[in-house]
């Protein structure tokens, strides 16, 4: 993404190596490169208003509870588009970057299971990951279906009740185990440093973090190669993919 080395501020790296606890916060930035195509902005999903107004319509709880198929359909278009993404260089470094510290967050808004497949350990996906499913009926988990051959909601094998995937959809609220999990482990207690990576931090619960972070005197760095809400609250910003700028914060550490 960039051709010229990322010069990356020393007083940075000093701080990153010195740091014994991290927060990272993910969007879909980070994905970009393992060929996850983000939700919005050019290339989108939802890029054309009209046919993004549909897909919202779609992947929301009101359709997910009146017209399951149509729900599981647009799902199913997601998960194809995403079905051989692998894990990049950004979510490797996150990997080597918990190992060195003593406590490690990684809060993230991808529901692609990136991080977890790459190794990381401590995540908060606070908006599900589209590789767990569970039945509305008796909640009992249920495997993820072939996504395609599918072309209408899945049933649960022992109640026959509708399954769907452990992700927040549209109008619906965040899982209340993981938003107190946010608030003890990013705001509550806070790290030592915190790293939000490829999100435009659009929700509140996103930006918080690194403005309380901020106010606080912590070391907060952005790695994205475009300006964001962020810019202007971090002391740091690298402005290249994850998959160049973590790789190189790390190999510098
Ligand atoms: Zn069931």
């Amino acid at each position: 993404m960039t051709s010229t080395p990322l010069d990356i501020p020393e007083a940075l790296v000093d701080a990153i190596r010195s740091a014994r606890s991290i927060g990272v916060i993910t969007g879909a930035g980070i994905s970009v490169a393992s060929g996850i195509a983000p939700y919005r902005g050019k290339g989108g999903v939802y890029d054309d208003p009209e046919e993004g107004d549909r897909t919202v319509e779609a992947l929301s709880g009101p359709t997910l509870r009146n017209d399951p198929d149509r729900t599981w359909r647009a799902l199913a278009k997601l998960a194809l588009m995403a079905k051989d993404a692998k894990p990049n260089p950004g979510h490797q470094a996150l990997v080597e970057l918990e190992q060195r510290v003593d406590r490690f967050v990684l809060l993230t808004q991808n529901v692609d299971g990136l991080h977890e497949a790459a190794g990381s350990q401590n995540i908060i996906d606070i908006h599900g990951s589209m590789s767990r499913v569970y039945c509305m009926g008796c909640g009992d988990p249920a495997p993820v279906p072939d996504w395609t051959t599918l072309v209408q909601a899945p049933e649960c094998a022992e109640c026959h009740g509708v399954l769907r995937p452990d992700v927040v959809l549209f109008e619906e609220m965040l899982p209340e185990e993981k938003v107190r999990r946010m608030y003890e482990e990013l705001l509550q207690d806070v790290p030592e440093a915190v790293i939000a990576v490829g999100t435009t931090a659009m929700f509140p619960y996103i930006l918080e973090p690194i403005q309380i972070a901020r106010s606080l005197g912590i070391t907060t760095l952005e790695v994205n190669p475009e300006h964001t809400a962020l810019s202007s609250i971090v002391e740091h910003h690298l402005q290249a993919g994850a998959d160049v700028a973590l790789p190189a914060l790390v190999a510098a550490l």
